[in-house]
């Protein structure tokens, strides 16, 4: 395996030379489950798939993965001005910027909006996407359904391309955008959950932008999923991710906002997409969550112990 050993050899160099370290940021640990409030959690990593000193943690009570510690609000913002986008490009050994990331994100459009609008049982009339960055997945379905899509992400650069293309745009991030009485058909949470600090309030506050009649969209990255393909826990986690969700924490998250799921699917790279729809908010089967967090931890460990 010479040829393995060499190319992972260079992938750490080249994540070397972006000359970032976890360790020399601000950082604070998470004291309470964002999915359910518990505080006994479970340490079952050291490491992220960079080779980065990052901790992770499984909720005992219901399964949620999450950083333990994790940087603050501040670094994060840091992180994702300078440091992300040379770090998963020196990752996979491409480049990944602001146009790659566009080329890309134009397939996964398609294949949503394809999804979305067999499962919607009407066409939507308005729409906002939730981090929805340079609107490519909003004109996507802006096109689809002939509306005039909405973008609200926190980065003026982005939304810049937005407006010239024609969107509506909002600087911010959901939790602090007031809609007052605006309601949308339908609200989108694309790739994103997984990179949130705080999924709960970011979902309570896509509840409050949807229309009685109105459904959302969101999708997350299955852990289970990604331990399965790379055979351990640390190839699964990055640092870029606060949060590792299955197909039950993320219904879970979905039911307890007041959601109700009406479709889902897997796609071929592993992430659960949910279509719901706004419903009165339901507790979740925490026996059936603890049940899946013993049945994950069991699999981490086996791996482990044979790996
Ligand atoms: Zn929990």
């Amino acid at each position: 395996m010479a040829t393995g050993v060499r190319s992972s050899d260079e992938r750490a160099a080249r994540i070397a030379a972006v000359g970032f370290d976890p360790l020399e940021q601000p950082t604070a640990p998470v004291e309470r489950c964002n999915l359910c409030g518990g505080a006994h959690k479970v340490r079952v990593g050291e490491r992220d798939r960079y080779g980065y000193a990052v901790a992770l943690s499984v909720c005992a009570r219901c399964g949620l993965g999450f950083l333990d510690p994790r940087m603050t609000a501040e670094a994060y913002g840091a992180f994702y001005d300078g440091t992300y986008r040379p770090l998963v490009s020196a990752y996979h050994g491409r480049l990944i910027d602001a146009e790659t990331v566009q080329q890309e994100q134009h397939g996964y459009a398609a294949e949503i909006v394809d999804w979305v609008a067999t499962a919607l049982p009407r066409a939507p009339a308005s729409l906002i996407d939730i981090g929805g960055s340079t609107g490519v997945i909003a004109g996507a379905f802006a096109r689809a359904f002939g509306l005039r899509a909405t973008v609200l992400d926190p980065a003026p650069d982005e939304l810049a391309v937005a407006a010239a293309a024609g969107m509506e745009t909002i600087p911010g991030f959901a939790e602090d955008y007031d809609p007052g009485e605006r309601r949308f058909d339908l609200v989108l949470l694309c790739q994103t959950m997984d990179h949130l600090l705080d999924v709960r309030s970011t979902l309570g506050a896509m509840r409050r932008m949807v229309a009685d009649d109105g459904a959302a969209f969101v999708d997350v990255l299955d852990v289970g999923f990604m331990l399965r393909r790379r055979g351990r826990i640390e190839g699964a986690v990055k640092v870029d991710h606060p949060f590792y969700l299955t197909r039950a924490t993320g219904r879970a998250f979905l039911a307890q906002a007041g959601f109700a799921v009406a479709a889902e699917r897997m796609s071929g790279d592993g992430h659960w997409g949910f279509l719901a729809r706004a419903a009165e908010p339901v507790e979740p089967d925490w026996a059936a969550l603890a049940a899946g967090a013993d049945a994950f931890l069991a699999d981490v460990w086996a791996r482990r112990a044979t790996g």
